[in-house]
């Protein structure tokens, strides 16, 4: 498919949809698609995607999105998340899940940090627009590097919500 639509883009000047075709499943199909489709705009070929999954419709529009914001064609949301690690005291991963469902709907182009601590996080995440990071039964708000306030745990999705409503 990659090798295809180079040749053709050297060929034509025709604008190209781009598609894996019988991608697969969610997992395997968006990784496939993201390297076929997400190489070939980096290349500046394409003017068109679909993403084509064996899931639901609206998987496929979430991955050609997702695609599209990881090289940079698109605005939006863009979360970005540390790996955890031994200094990790929260449920970062759970965490990090619900942020990006609670921001799936979100049109701010911006992007929101999800780190494990705020000993390396908050500087770590210091280019992000608004971020939380974890401590020990309680997470800390911060934007742009600068801490705000420390929250508990419970609520600290709701603060980080309520943050990016300012934005
Ligand atoms: S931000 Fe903190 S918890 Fe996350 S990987 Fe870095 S040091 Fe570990």
């Amino acid at each position: 498919m990659i090798s295809a639509y180079r040749l053709l883009a050297q060929k034509c000047d025709y604008p190209l949809h781009l598609g894996v075709t019988e991608a697969g499943t969610e997992r395997m199909g968006l990784i496939k698609s993201a390297i076929g489709i997400g190489s070939l705009l980096c290349d500046g070929i394409g003017d068109t995607i679909r993403v084509s999954l064996t899931d639901e419709p609206i998987r496929e529009i979430y991955a050609a999105k997702d695609i599209l914001k990881a090289v940079g064609k698109r605005g939006g949301v863009r979360i970005v998340s540390c790996p955890t690690c031994g200094r990790t005291a929260i449920d970062l991963i759970g965490l990090a899940k619900r942020v990006e469902e609670a921001l799936r709907g979100c049109e701010k182009d911006i992007t929101v940090a999800v780190m494990g601590c705020a000993v390396n996080g908050i500087g770590e995440a210091g280019e992000a627009d608004v971020g939380i990071a974890g401590g020990n039964g309680n997470a800390v708000i911060f934007k742009k590097g600068r801490m705000l306030r420390t929250v508990a745990e419970s609520e600290a999705l709701g603060e980080l919500l309520k943050e990016i409503e300012t934005l």
